[in-house]
């Protein structure tokens, strides 16, 4: 009897390798899910990770032009929108759809995605003996990404841009003659990035895995250019780790010392960026969501840097995975948040509109969605009058063409 059972068994485990091996060579799914540390998280409202699963990565199926991704029950099929090489073992794979947006940045035949849909923002990361962790993160870190401290603190710096007359001239005429089914990129403008990190976020996170995430937060920025053919492309220059420097309690102190040359410490980071067009630091505030909402998110110079020195933003670290990098960056190229945000009272000043009408967040109250450029909806307008309702995407709006395939922005100032 035992070894029948035995025979039995070892058929059962047969016909089961073989239909695996036969699913396997038809299949061009990304993620095959592991049984072996599958662990789910519990809920806990003070973690930025809200569920997590464990899987392997079948990286082949990246030469395929769709591919099958399986985010814990739910399944869809992803077309690429394109491939970034920057060498061979160090590109980003690109794809959306009405399913959503996924960008994975693959370095050394590791992956670093970050996907998003309808149901919620997952990030993938390596953990080690070829394993996988697919996590879904709460990207709505207090729903606004600059804290008040921050913008009273800096309320006489200067917040708007001197342009010439001529330079008005020249945007007018751009704007005027802006024909958004035309492709821009063919003259795409390169915008060098350096990126600065505190001894602390080394010592936290460690370096590989921070060069990872800055390098994919790039790749998402990139995204939103190129899902609208528009002609910038972000480009990571360097990453520094910022030795002696100390980050402080409010990301605006911080922003007031990156743009501050009496900090010696931050000197060796000035000189790095010298023929960069974007600095970055990095600092880390904690990675509890209480602590992140208390220090902010993210902090940039000004909209619309007026030179080269204050072309600058300072970012928390754990905000890399939601859309902090393309929203600071945004803000250095002029772009606002959504216009229709009064919660500063006064806009010219606190809460600055955007030096171009089409320079401004957008939001989507059916849809439960955010451009990168806007804070989240007002509580007045959705039921529970709860923060986080609209959920930030890493994209661009553009009056012409649909936001999640149901919403055009109307109006003449709230796209960007
Ligand atoms: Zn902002």
């Amino acid at each position: 009897m035992k070894k029948l059972l035995a025979i039995s068994l070892a058929m059962f485990i047969f016909v089961l390798g073989f239909g695996i091996t036969e699913s396997f060579a038809e299949s061009n799914e990304l993620f095959i899910k592991s049984d072996i540390l599958y662990s789910q998280t519990i809920p806990d409202p003070n973690s930025l990770i809200i569920d997590s699963e464990t899987v392997t990565v079948n990286l082949d199926v990246l030469d395929s032009d769709t591919i099958t991704i399986t985010l814990f029950d739910k399944t869809f099929e992803a077309t690429k929108d394109y491939v970034d090489f920057r060498s061979e073992n160090n590109y980003a794979w690109t794809a959306s759809g009405d399913w959503g947006v996924a960008v994975l940045t693959v370095i050394d035949s590791e992956i670093y995605g970050k996907i998003q849909t309808h149901d919620g923002v997952f990030i993938i990361e390596p953990t080690g003996l070829g394993l996988y962790a697919i996590n879904e993160v709460d990207v709505n870190l207090g729903g606004d990404y600059h804290p008040d401290t921050d913008l009273d603190a800096l309320s006489t710096a200067a917040q708007r841009a001197y342009l010439t007359v001529e330079e008005w001239k020249q945007i007018d005429t751009l704007q005027n003659s802006y024909v958004h089914t035309r492709d821009y990129r063919p003259n795409t403008v390169t915008i060098d990035v350096v990126v600065g990190y505190t001894q602390l976020t080394a010592d936290e996170i460690g370096e590989r895995k921070i060069k990872t995430k800055i390098q994919r937060s790039i790749d998402t920025a990139n995204h939103a250019n190129q899902a609208l053919k528009l002609p910038v492309k972000l480009v990571l220059m360097d990453t520094e780790k910022v030795r002696g420097y100390e980050e402080k309690s409010l990301i605006a102190l911080d922003r007031i010392a990156l743009g501050d040359n009496s900090e010696r410490d931050l000197n060796r980071l000035r000189a790095l960026s010298v023929n960069a067009d974007v600095m970055i630091l990095l600092t880390y505030p904690g990675d509890t969501k209480s602590e992140i909402e208390k220090y902010g998110c993210g902090a940039a110079s000004q909209i619309l840097a007026q030179s080269h020195d204050l072309s600058f933003a300072v970012i928390a670290y754990p905000c890399l995975d939601g859309v902090t990098m393309g929203h600071e960056i945004g803000h250095l190229q002029g772009a606002a948040h959504n216009k229709d945000y009064i919660r500063f009272g006064d806009m010219s000043t606190k809460n600055p509109w955007s030096h171009f009408p089409h320079g401004h967040g957008f939001y989507s109250v059916k849809d439960q969605a955010r451009t990168m450029m806007s804070y989240d909806c007002d509580s007045s307008e959705t039921d529970g009058g709860e923060r986080g309702k609209c959920t930030a995407w890493e994209l661009w709006s553009d009056p012409n063409q649909p936001f999640f395939g149901t919403v055009t922005p109307t109006g003449t100032e709230k796209e960007n």
